[in-house]
């Protein structure tokens, strides 16, 4: 059930279009995520929502109620910053309780709920405190708990875990989470990291220039990318993208680049086949190409590339290689394997395995998938 509805919105200052005509349901219990680079539009999309910012022209309703007109704190939406926005002269339970003081809730219910509220975010034995003898962590908490002591029609968050370090974020992830899960309604969640993205969506919106450029789990953004930008900024490290060409090759279809040729699975000829003889780009994810030993398909000429190993970084499950493609104007790109690859690979050429039936081809003029 779709509980905030917004369509067509834009935000236009002067002569800057913010937000770009952007349109997005939020379930009743759905977190959705609005990511992209700095400057794309996310933070004035949210402050929309709230009511922070006049919407130029479209429509927001919270159910079925426009809700264009309504002043922010008539639309009852609670909110968690980047800088956490906690009072320093106020105590823990004091910032916490603030928003049910605001709005003249009971007090039973008040001296309730914030205790309740300051336990599930491991802060109940610092109520007493001032945010300035708080760690960044423990203020982030603050923060999360006063969310969580609001029953509010949507709750957003704007990058609330940026000032963290990344151990601590890991934690916050699952504390964002928890408030989620806990008060089961529809929020918004903006950051720039597409991990945490990821991690935290139901669904994923992915902005650029203002406009929303595709939604979709993080699954369907990751397997079939509206754009070579989608397929760009999810995973990491990130997809690998060469310049191609593709060409008809006894009914086959071979994607030629200026280092190597790989041969396009069977199930994509249909949709390229008007592309033949056209430039593309060829998106080969990092996980996708294999030490032909460990390969998960049968290894031939026409799924293996070469490259020069640069680097070799071990991880928990197995190794990031840093490669450059052989030939005249070698281009860097990079390979996980699940198994350790030996130092003496360094500088030594080696076969990779490309699953090809993960291969992506974009569009090079429009920048749009082909699949
Ligand atoms: P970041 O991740 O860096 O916070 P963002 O995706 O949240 O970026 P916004 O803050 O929404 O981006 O800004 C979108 C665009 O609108 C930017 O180009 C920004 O410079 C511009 N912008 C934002 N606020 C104003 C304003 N008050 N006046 C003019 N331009 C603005």
């Amino acid at each position: 059930m779709v509980a905030i509805a917004a369509t067509n919105l834009v935000k236009r200052y002067q002569d800057k279009l913010a937000v770009n005509d952007v349109s997005l349901d939020i379930g009743e219990d759905e977190l959705l995520v609005l990511v992209g680079p700095s400057g794309c539009g996310k933070t004035t999309t949210l402050r929309m929502l709230v009511g922070l910012e006049p919407i130029t022209s479209g429509t927001l309703r919270f159910g079925e109620k426009v809700v264009n007109e309504i002043r922010p704190k008539d639309r009852n939406v609670a909110m968690v910053f980047q800088d956490y926005a906690i009072f320093p002269h106020f105590t823990v339970y004091e910032n916490i309780a603030y928003g049910m003081r605001a709005r003249h809730e009971n007090r039973a219910l008040i001296s309730e709920r914030v205790p309740a509220a300051a336990r599930m975010f491991r802060i109940d034995h610092l109520l007493k405190r001032k945010p300035r003898q708080l760690s960044g962590g423990e203020r982030q908490r603050v923060a999360l708990a006063r969310a969580l002591v609001r029953d509010a029609s949507l709750y957003l968050y704007d990058e609330p875990l940026a000032n963290l370090d990344a151990q601590l974020r890991h934690q916050a992830r699952e504390d964002i989470l928890l408030l989620h899960r806990e008060k089961g309604r529809p929020s918004v969640y903006v950051t720039h990291d597409q991990s945490e993205a990821m991690a935290l969506g139901d669904r994923i919106a992915v902005m650029r220039d203002g406009k929303i450029q595709q939604i979709g789990t993080g699954t369907e953004l990751y397997d079939q990318p509206y754009s070579r930008f989608v397929a760009f900024f999810i995973g990491t490290p990130s997809i690998n993208l060469f310049d191609a060409e593709l060409r008809n090759n006894n009914g086959e279809i071979d994607i030629v680049t200026q280092a190597f040729t790989v041969r396009a699975a069977d199930e994509m000829k249909e949709k390229i086949r008007g592309h033949i003889g056209r430039p593309v780009t060829l998106g080969l994810r990092p996980e996708d190409l294999h030490p032909p030993r460990n390969a998960p398909f049968p290894v031939t000429a026409e799924n293996t590339i070469h490259g020069i190993v640069n680097v070799i970084e071990p991880t928990s499950t197995g190794c990031t290689v840093y490669l450059t493609t052989l030939g005249a104007e070698g281009q860097d790109f990079i390979a996980t394997f699940k198994a350790r690859l030996p130092a003496s690979y360094i500088g030594k050429e080696v076969p990779l395995a490309v699953n090809r039936r993960k291969i992506q081809l974009f569009d090079a003029e429009t920048e749009r998938s082909l699949l």
